[in-house]
């Protein structure tokens, strides 16, 4: 249920949308035209066109306008009409409440994309940094470990050996 005097309760139904079982590309489109957003206002064919050019996937107007139709009556963006010639264009962008929303979601979705690489993650043994994929690895002492980069090697390397003596 839709609750206006609730803008909380509101800006969870649209982020509804995100876990419909409407196929795994359309939700993900519509996080995108989020991001899209966040970043600017934008026409439509400018979103469409964007998520295209990046994520080499043709983008549907018949999921992109209601979307942004959807989005418009929740208040999560406003929408400025533009004329040019005879033809009037809708220009997009988030209002107060959508950057809050936006806020939010890319909170969760870095959250969730962090536990999701967290196993391919090592740390820096010097630093301490979190290192993804590319680790620089060196035996130290018969020890393999782990570092972000040559120079954290080196310092280890220097430490472990002033701390032997
Ligand atoms: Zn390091």
């Amino acid at each position: 249920m839709l609750n206006a005097k609730n803008p909380r309760a509101q800006a969870r139904a649209v982020t509804l949308p995100l876990n419909a079982p409407e196929g795994l590309l359309g939700d993900f489109s519509r996080f995108y035209i989020m991001i899209l957003l966040f970043e600017g206002p934008k026409h439509g064919y400018e979103i469409i066109s964007k998520i295209e050019e990046r994520l080499g996937q043709r983008a549907s107007p018949s999921l992109v306008y209601p979307f942004l139709k959807q989005l418009e009556q929740s208040k999560i963006v406003g929408v400025q009409n533009e004329s040019t010639g005879k033809r009037l264009r809708k220009k997009y962008s988030l209002t107060h409440k959508g950057e809050s929303l936006c806020g939010r979601l890319f909170k969760q979705f870095t959250t969730i994309v962090s536990s999701a690489i967290e196993p391919s993650m090592s740390s820096c043994s010097h630093c301490g940094c979190r290192v993804y994929k590319d680790a620089h690895y060196e035996e130290i002492n018969g020890r393999r470990l782990a570092f972000c980069c040559t120079y954290c090697a080196a310092s280890y390397r220097k430490s472990a050996r002033s701390s032997k003596r």
